[in-house]
């Protein structure tokens, strides 16, 4: 079945070529009714003054034969006569509306109704200034232009007509209407073929203006406005008709560009609050250095899209070293580390001993790009303190886009603050000379480490430190040089330990650290590594002559020693007596069985 969609009745093209249509309709009508009734009116003026012409002359000749009274003569003359004229009927009517002569037998005779026939009124009813003397007649299916003229009474007529009469009978002659019919119904009909041609090629340059520059253009633009409706900003309206809509059609093309532009930007804006939003969410959720490093790493690679991060944070006290942590966006694990600028030990980082040297050393600006554009180099400061330098790595053949550039700062800003705090919550809880955690830190750290040995049955060990005959360092040199001592033992507990380990300054030259995991052997390893650091380690403070310290050291584990927190502190201080008392320099596990099961 065919639909037909009764819509596009209503739309603007069919409206013009249906107004056209109406407007040429009625043009046509009324040339045509114009044209036609004038021809008309002149073809019977025409007629009825020939008419006039030659019923004279058939007046002149009937006059004659009239005269003589020779009936029979006169029949000839009408005879002749509608022979050689284009008359169809001849006709004398005597003064009372008889017919006494016709070329038509069957009108011989007839009594005109001088009030009501249509010949007699003719005359009668024409004004006497205004005298008419044609009328069309019709007579059964036939039409006729009938023209009378007066047969007046003259002298000669006198014989028979009194002479008080002007007249003394009537001329009519019948001219058919059926030629004249015939040639205006030809006329019509051409002019209505002519009509129609002009009118099916007005329609189809109509058509063709209206759709190419009127129907066309519009719908592009409707479609335009749809696509724009549905978020669609980037389609363009092609519309080549010029003028005004071709202008509204670039108009609207500008218009839906900038639409697109402020939605693109409102969008960006939006993304940027949000992942702000959940940056300071994600930020806010520790305020632990090594953890709030881990943070950053994880949402510098998300937000940026890096192949790679690294983050060099300053330790407190500790000038040449620094904490580092790099992060793969393919690898979950995070890799933590210890960079003391001065030794020569390669760094696997994308950080350069040059670079920490320059950051610690001078104002660098807060962030710069390589020269490809895939590197990035950030440098978190806050006033006159260094809180990070951070370089991130976009994968290869990629760069940081403008959005990114422009986040850049705002990031950096919040990372800044994240860690300035962090920084001052972890000088709340070092010790200022060693850099190394507090014993009130220690207590909570260890407190933490039991409870995930509970939930988890994650082993820990204490390894207790003290240092060995330190009193004759500052008898000999001195307390402030003896400070000097116990600042390098930090440091050398700090590049010996691992990361989640947690070395505290435990009071005086007694150190403890946390270590991770249970295994007593595994800890033995560590707390030998220590111990050796420190005994190959060469002070050189100031003018002094260079000299070593040793260390002793205690050790007990969890689950192996473990009872309490208390008992396998005081069973790693035991060990660290029993090192003492067997002649220092040297690593003492501790040997009881474990005190509670
Ligand atoms: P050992 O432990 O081997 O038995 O001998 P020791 O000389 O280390 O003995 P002891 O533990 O009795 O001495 C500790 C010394 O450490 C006493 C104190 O003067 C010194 N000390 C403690 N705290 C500090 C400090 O903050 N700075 C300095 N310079 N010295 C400290
Ligand atoms: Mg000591
Ligand atoms: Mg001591």
């Amino acid at each position: 079945m065919i639909h037909y969609d009764l819509t596009k009745l209503t739309s603007l093209k069919y409206k013009v070529l249906g107004g056209i249509f109406l407007v040429f309709f009625l043009a046509i009508s009324m040339v045509l009714y114009g044209v036609l009734t004038y021809q008309r009116d002149k073809i019977i003026q025409m007629n009825s003054h020939n008419s006039m012409q030659t019923g004279l002359t058939i007046v002149a000749g009937l006059s004659a034969s009239m005269l003589q009274n020779d009936r029979k003569a006169s029949m000839e003359i009408i005879k002749n006569m509608l022979a050689t004229t284009n008359f169809s009927r001849i006709s004398v009517l005597n003064k009372d509306g008889k017919i006494v002569m016709t070329s038509e037998p069957s009108l011989a005779g007839k009594v005109l109704d001088k009030n009501t026939d249509a010949t007699c009124l003719i005359c009668h009813e024409s004004s006497a200034t205004q005298r008419r003397s044609t009328a069309v007649i019709t007579d059964g299916n036939q039409s006729y232009i009938r023209t009378t003229i007066a047969i007046d009474n003259k002298p000669a007529c006198y014989g028979c007509h009194s002479k008080e009469k002007n007249i003394v009978g009537i001329l009519f002659v019948d001219s058919s209407l059926d030629a004249t019919n015939a040639l205006l119904k030809e006329m019509t009909l051409r002019i209505l073929l002519t009509a129609i041609s002009v009118f099916l090629l007005g329609i189809f340059l109509v058509n063709f203006i209206v759709t190419h520059f009127l129907t066309k253009p519009l719908n592009a633009l409707q479609t335009g406005f749809e696509k724009v409706g549905r978020g669609n900003f980037n389609y363009w309206v092609d519309v080549d008709c010029g003028g005004e809509i071709s202008d509204m059609a670039d108009s609207f093309n500008i218009m839906s560009r900038a639409i697109g532009r402020y939605v693109d930007e409102v969008k960006a804006k939006n993304t940027e609050v949000s992942t702000l939003y959940s940056i300071v969410q994600k930020i806010s959720l520790t305020i632990e250095k090594k953890k709030l490093q881990e943070i950053m790493a994880d949402l510098l690679c998300e937000v940026l899209q890096l192949d790679s991060v690294t983050l060099a944070l300053p330790i407190e006290k500790q000038k040449n070293i620094f904490q580092i942590l790099t992060k793969k966006t393919d690898d979950k694990r995070f890799y933590h580390s210890h960079v003391n600028i001065n030794s020569d030990i390669p760094m696997s980082c994308l950080l350069t001993r040059e670079d920490l040297l320059r950051w610690g050393e001078q104002d660098v600006t807060s962030f710069s790009f390589s020269n490809n554009g895939s590197n990035l180099l950030l440098s978190l400061q806050l006033k006159k303190m260094k809180v990070a330098l951070i370089s991130a790595q976009k994968p290869a053949g990629k760069k940081f886009s403008l959005s990114q550039q422009k986040f850049i700062p705002v990031l950096a800003h919040h990372m800044t603050i994240s860690f300035a705090n962090a920084q001052l919550y972890e000088m709340a809880i070092t010790d200022e000379l060693t850099a190394l955690y507090t014993k009130r830190h220690f207590h909570n750290e260890i407190r933490r480490f039991e409870e995930e040995y509970l939930v988890k049955e994650k082993g820990f060990c204490v390894m207790m430190i003290d240092l060995d005959h330190f009193k004759e360092v500052n008898d000999t040199y001195g307390h402030p040089v003896g400070d000097l001592v116990l600042a390098q033992i930090g440091a050398l507990l700090i590049t010996n330990t691992r990361h989640g380990d947690v070395a505290c300054r435990y009071g005086g030259e007694e150190f403890v650290v946390l270590l991770r995991g249970g295994d007593s052997c595994e800890a033995g390893k560590i707390a030998e590594r220590v111990r050796k650091a420190v005994e190959e380690y060469v002070f050189t403070i100031n003018e002094i002559h260079p000299f070593r310290k040793t260390i002793s050291i205690g050790l007990a584990c969890c689950p192996l020693h473990f009872g309490t927190v208390n008992e396998i502190i005081v069973a790693a201080d035991t060990a660290l007596y029993t090192a003492k008392s067997r002649g220092r320099n040297q690593v003492v596990m501790h040997t009881s069985p474990r005190m509670t099961d």
